[in-house]
């Protein structure tokens, strides 16, 4: 499939450019780097339970993982953490520390990079909208049958239980 350019409109040549083939454009000089996908997302726990949700729409289709969203161009992260987690679970949340960075490559929208906030709530109630088909608060043991919204939800859940374990 042919690209144009962002710029110009101009077709797009491919090209070795620093160490990797380019699209880039012949008339005006645009080379797209194409760059991993920003999220961020909220890790809430409360009584010692785990805040998770159920994906309602492919990819990943009711599998669960922690609120999150990606990060608009102009957007704090922490602050689209939160947004993220008001929309997805109507919790009114505080994201108060950076839990961890989580790469994949195994969403079909692109690879990306998700940044996982720990939260603590501050009002709202529990609710679902229309991406979301459950929330709830999980036990660690209830964790390792749920099927997970891929390898990012797999590493940031897998790191919450080892932080568990360790106290
Ligand atoms: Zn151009």
């Amino acid at each position: 499939m042919a690209h144009y350019c962002l710029i110009c409109g101009s077709q797009l040549q491919t090209k070795w450019i620093e160490n990797r083939e380019r699209e880039f454009c012949s008339v005006c000089g645009w080379i797209n780097y194409e760059q991993l996908k920003v999220s961020a997302g909220c890790r809430i726990e409360l009584e010692g339970k785990l805040l998770l949700v159920q994906r309602k729409n492919p990819p990943f289709k009711e599998t669960w993982h922690f609120p999150s969203g990606y990060v608009e161009v102009d957007e704090y992260p922490p602050h689209a953490a939160e947004r993220e987690t008001l929309e997805e679970c109507g919790l009114v949340v505080s994201a108060n520390y950076l839990a961890g960075a989580y790469f994949y490559d195994d969403d079909p929208r692109g690879s990306g990079v998700v940044l996982m906030y720990s939260a603590t709530i501050n009002g709202g109630e529990l609710s679902l909208s229309d991406e979301t088909l459950a929330v709830k608060f999980f036990m660690p043991d209830e964790l390792p049958a749920l099927p997970l919204a891929g390898m990012s939800a797999l590493a940031s859940i897998q790191d919450w239980l080892a932080e568990k374990k360790n106290g």
